[in-house]
């Protein structure tokens, strides 16, 4: 599937804003002014995107460079920015407690997962366990990145207070050594 979203105009010279891509396509975080003489550089694509042509919630997701494309993900122009947070939308999940990976409620579920490496959790918070599935499996950094671990948390645990879901995985480790790579509420 292809995508035509606007590129944002650029603040200072008002040219289109472009991503730049790394050779593996998987650094794409920044956008940049295509306008030669202007030196409007390497801003966050996710303070940027517009708000039309975003990714829409729900299953199933959208294809783009042949991945499943996640809500909280930014598009630029034609492009998808990968490793960048639509920062309007991150917002909103916090607030409404929304999956980082389809955009819907996590309310009616009674827990999520969250994605921790070195006893840090992922930026975007929770996502059902549908979507961690998804995307542990098409979402290269947390594919071959093998210090990830999934952690499922109760409804009630929000992304400003992930101290009872690290504390969990501190005392598994502690009574059980190694991690598996999903680690249950009632381990
Ligand atoms: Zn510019
Ligand atoms: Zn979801």
């Amino acid at each position: 599937m292809t995508v035509n979203v606007p590129f944002p105009t650029c603040p200072d010279c008002h040219g289109p804003l472009t991503l730049q891509y790394d050779a593996d396509l998987n650094d794409t975080k920044y956008v940049y002014c295509l306008n030669a003489e202007c030196s409007y550089d390497g801003i966050s694509a996710g303070s940027v995107v517009s708000k039309e042509g975003q990714p829409a919630r729900g299953w199933p997701r959208q294809n783009i460079d042949g991945r499943p494309v996640p809500w909280l993900a930014p598009i630029i122009g034609d492009r998808v920015a990968w490793a960048s947070l639509n920062s309007g939308r991150l917002d909103e999940a916090d607030q409404r407690r929304l999956c980082q990976v389809c955009g819907c409620s996590l309310a009616s579920n009674p827990s999520a997962w969250i994605a921790v490496s070195q006893g840090e959790v992922a930026a975007g918070g929770a996502m059902h366990r549908r979507c961690m599935h998804l995307a542990r499996t098409v979402c290269p950094e947390l594919r071959n990145d093998l210090t990830y671990v999934f952690v499922e948390v109760h409804q009630s645990e929000r992304a400003n207070d992930w101290e009872a879901a690290l504390a969990r995985l501190t005392a598994y480790e502690e009574r059980h050594g190694p991690i598996p790579r999903l680690l249950p509420l009632h381990a």
